[in-house]
């Protein structure tokens, strides 16, 4: 739970401080905006994925599971900027799966506070080995960061790909090649 009142000083002080006139029309509301917003996008903030993923169901066939293109919004902790892109979660169930709609609330708790993208992907893998123990789980995150297109560092569109591998994935380069040739996928 955020502090509604600290944010709307620091934004105020934020303000002044690129040598904005804190009382003009325009931003007379921006502090308290700003508050609200915050409630919302870091509110992954001390939840786990537990919740959504402890609800799984049993199957005979433990064939690979694949969601692909779960887009998510995230902040940047290193400069408070967002970088967003999608999410491709796959496991290879051990007699046990997940609605494909917890793996999205998956990405979503872990999205919606600040983060570096490298740590959300291994979070991410993390969470369904814990509460879904499968054999292996793979995630890939595809962003882009706006503290890097914004400022010129790279060229906008550019994306920043990270990978985590647990479990059987880890150390079965053919595995991998499998998750990533149903990735490249239509549909
Ligand atoms: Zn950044």
């Amino acid at each position: 739970m955020v502090d509604q009142e600290k944010i709307r000083e620091a934004v105020r002080l934020l303000l002044e401080g690129i040598g904005e006139d804190v009382t003009r029309e325009g931003l007379a509301e921006t502090p308290d905006r700003i508050a609200r917003m915050y409630e919302e996008l870091f509110s992954g903030m001390g939840t786990d994925a537990g919740e959504p993923l402890s609800r799984v169901f049993s199957v005979d066939s433990n064939e690979m599971v694949l969601e692909k293109d779960i887009v998510f919004y995230s902040m940047c902790e290193h400069h408070l900027m967002p970088f967003y892109g999608k999410a491709h979660i796959a496991y290879i169930p051990d007699g046990r799966v997940v609605g494909l709609s917890k793996l999205a609330r998956t990405v979503e708790v872990y999205a919606r506070r600040l983060q570096i993208q490298e740590r959300m992907t291994g979070q991410i893998a993390d969470e369904l080995m814990r509460y879904l123990a499968p054999q292996g789980a793979m995630v890939v995150l595809e962003a882009e960061h706006m503290c890097m297109t914004m400022r010129g560092v790279k060229k906008p569109g550019s994306k920043t790909v990270s990978v985590a591998a647990r479990g059987v994935f880890k150390d079965n380069p053919l595995l991998q090649e499998h998750f990533f040739a149903m990735l490249r996928l239509q549909g």
